[in-house]
């Protein structure tokens, strides 16, 4: 089994996510991609992210039609933040794994909880993002696979501070993940910058 894993907020999940990963399985031969929403943080940290159930729900919604890609719990259910070590190794052995970053987040990667463990146990494959220099990444993470796509302009700080400022972000979400916000009033009272 050959798995791929993205790891993230989700707050809220948007296109950026669910293209990026439709294009990973075009061009890495996967069984399957995992989205998986990280735990909450166990302290506030720079923001108020929202509760798990909710993000959860959100990509379970986003997913529910999408064929290939899939939605897994175990970092919500564990409760608290996770190491993505841990993660990693709460997979069967005998699975090749492979973890999806972008850009931004494979600069930083040599910082993360044991990770000569993480680049040993998965490979690391990088999708474009917006602003970021791929060489910089490149380096960042030599043995890496990089996705051949154009980058999508798109992050979920947007959707927050457009959903806080009023302003139209359905384009930007699936439907009924639109729908989910305004019916739960996500993001509506968080300040604009954040
Ligand atoms: P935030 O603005 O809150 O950081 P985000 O849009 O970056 O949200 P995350 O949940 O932080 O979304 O991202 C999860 C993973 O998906 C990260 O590895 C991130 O780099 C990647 N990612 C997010 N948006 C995109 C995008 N538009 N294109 C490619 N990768 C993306
Ligand atoms: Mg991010």
């Amino acid at each position: 089994m050959r798995t791929g894993i993205l790891g993230g907020t989700f707050d809220p999940i948007h296109r950026g996510h669910t293209e990026a990963a439709t294009a990973v399985g075009s061009q890495v031969a996967l069984d399957r991609i995992l989205f998986m929403p990280a735990g909450d943080p166990w302290q506030k940290t720079d923001r108020d992210v929202s509760p798990g159930f909710h993000r959860l729900e959100m990509t379970r919604l986003a997913l529910e039609w999408v064929a290939g890609l899939d939605v897994d719990s175990r970092e919500i259910d564990r409760h608290g933040p996770t190491h993505t070590i841990d993660t990693l190794e709460s997979f069967d052995s005998a699975e090749e794994l492979f973890l999806i970053v972008g850009a931004d987040a494979a600069v930083g990667i040599s910082s993360w909880h044991r990770a000569s463990d993480v680049l040993s146990r998965a490979t690391v494959v990088v999708l474009p993002r917006e602003g970021v220099d791929l060489e910089t990444a490149a380096r960042a993470v030599p043995e890496a696979v990089f996705i051949e796509m154009k980058p999508i302009d798109i992050s979920s700080t947007t959707i927050r501070q457009l959903v806080r400022m009023d302003l139209p972000f359905d384009h930007l979400v699936a439907q009924r993940v639109a729908e989910y916000i305004e019916s739960n009033g996500l993001y509506a009272d968080v300040p604009v910058n954040r």
